[in-house]
């Protein structure tokens, strides 16, 4: 019986290095044999077979197992899941066939009780966390826990995965999680320092692009975790100075993604990223005013500023510059009435005109610069996919002879000039010409 035992060990010990190393032949051959041993679990950590080829990204030994042999949600020895392997490895393909056969989302470790969601945050992995968000609108957990309330789980300690990913400086996860409905101000129990918000973590560990997202998204710099401290603090005490700065109360607030106005959520993916490109970047020349003078810059100028602009400049004949700023192509349409603008100008519009958060006021509404009729919607741009002269172009050449309107073509700096002055904006500068 015990050589019987031992016999078995060493099948299954063969077993569990094909399955690491993807040998489907191999491991075929095995379950035909004897299919029991595709239930074989190892010895210390209790991992099954699915366990082991979730975390190798074995997809064809996932398949495989699925389909003629086990279910999806078996557990380890931490009540961990393949699905919660699949994430914490970034095995995206291995992660969508567990999905698809049915792997339960709501399920907690014994570890930290976290789930598959706070795995992915806390690893890094933009496209299985955008997998489980986008599986979680639909599936049951929605109907039964409220796809907002599963964005904001919570683990043993409190910590939401929005705490995991600006912990682990994962800004991307961050910018994902908070575009879903993601709390930028949840507070921790006991994860980090009790009290922590995502903004604590984020300057504790010292990432700024983290910081920029939390802040974008609206976090409060003076919120303090349960001893007291504000963020600024919290990033000083680590010495991580730059983040410091941009978190330091008298500094210059930065512009807030405007969440209020019901359009902004029903935002399509491509507009969405537009604007949110558009506020990252409105933000770092924020930023370079905050940093002037200090001993920080911004590490790596990113491309979206002078050297962009300057090419949209030398091709703008061909193209529609915004009859705004003048200075960036018109890639925001406005609807229903079809004006168009570049998406820093739609940004600092909306952004401008965020109602005040002690105003009561349930659906803001927004108007169009140029005609004055409120937005329902905004969409990209046509001319910014094709260049045919489209009516912003006559707009533009029109204003060319106009003396009064050139005066408002204020370069490049003007991009936020304009922003910040709502006469500006709201100037009819083109609507007697249609
Ligand atoms: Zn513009
Ligand atoms: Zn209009």
């Amino acid at each position: 019986m015990g050589q019987g035992l031992s016999c078995r060990t060493k099948e299954e010990k063969e077993l569990f290095s094909a399955v690491q190393v993807g040998d489907v032949e191999f491991f075929h051959q095995v379950l035909t044999r004897d299919s029991t041993l595709a239930h074989s679990f190892t010895l210390y950590d209790r991992n099954s077979t699915l366990h082991i080829a979730a975390a190798n990204g074995q997809i064809e030994i996932i398949s495989l197992l699925l389909d003629r042999f086990v279910k999806p949600d078996v557990v380890n020895r931490y009540k961990q899941t393949p699905l919660m392997l699949a994430s914490m490895h970034g095995k995206i393909l291995c992660l969508k066939k567990l999905i698809e056969s049915g792997a339960d989302i709501l399920m907690f470790d014994s570890l930290n009780g976290r789930t598959c969601l706070h795995y992915a945050a806390y690893y890094g992995h933009l496209d299985c966390l955008e997998a489980i968000l986008s599986i979680a609108r639909t599936s049951p957990v929605a109907a039964s826990w409220g796809f907002s309330r599963f964005v904001n789980i919570r683990d043993s300690k409190g910590a939401t995965p929005l705490h995991l990913a600006a912990r682990q400086k994962r800004p991307q996860c961050a910018r994902m999680l908070l575009s879903n409905g993601a709390l930028v101000c949840a507070s921790t129990g006991g994860y980090g320092y009790p009290g922590s918000t995502p903004l604590h973590l984020a300057a504790r560990s010292g990432s700024l692009e983290c910081i920029r997202e939390l802040l974008a998204w609206g976090a409060d710099r003076l919120q303090r975790d349960s001893s007291g401290r504000i963020p600024y603090t919290v990033a000083l005490g680590h010495s991580h100075g730059a983040c410091a700065a941009l978190l330091n109360p008298s500094s210059l607030e930065p512009l807030v993604w405007p969440s209020p106005l019901k359009f902004m959520s029903e935002l399509n993916d491509e507009v969405k990223s537009l604007l949110e490109e558009a506020l990252l970047s409105a933000n770092k020349e924020r930023e370079k005013a905050i940093f002037k003078g200090t001993a920080f810059s911004i590490p790596s100028p990113s491309p979206s500023d002078s050297c962009i602009n300057d090419e949209v400049s030398s091709e703008s004949s061909e193209v529609d510059l915004c009859s705004i700023c003048f200075d960036q192509v018109c890639t925001i349409e406005v609807r229903e009435c079809g004006h168009q603008m570049c998406a820093q100008c739609t940004l600092a519009l909306c952004c401008h005109n965020k109602p005040s958060p002690t105003k009561p006021c349930s659906s803001p509404q927004l108007v169009c610069p140029f005609c004055r009729s409120s937005i329902s919607k905004l969409v990209v741009a046509a001319a910014s996919q094709d260049v045919k002269p489209r009516k912003s172009r006559r707009w533009r050449n029109h204003n060319e002879g106009c003396s009064s309107i050139k005066s408002l073509s204020f370069g490049k700096t003007g991009r936020i000039a304009a922003a910040d002055d709502d006469e500006l904006l709201n100037k009819p500068v083109v609507e007697e010409l249609d």
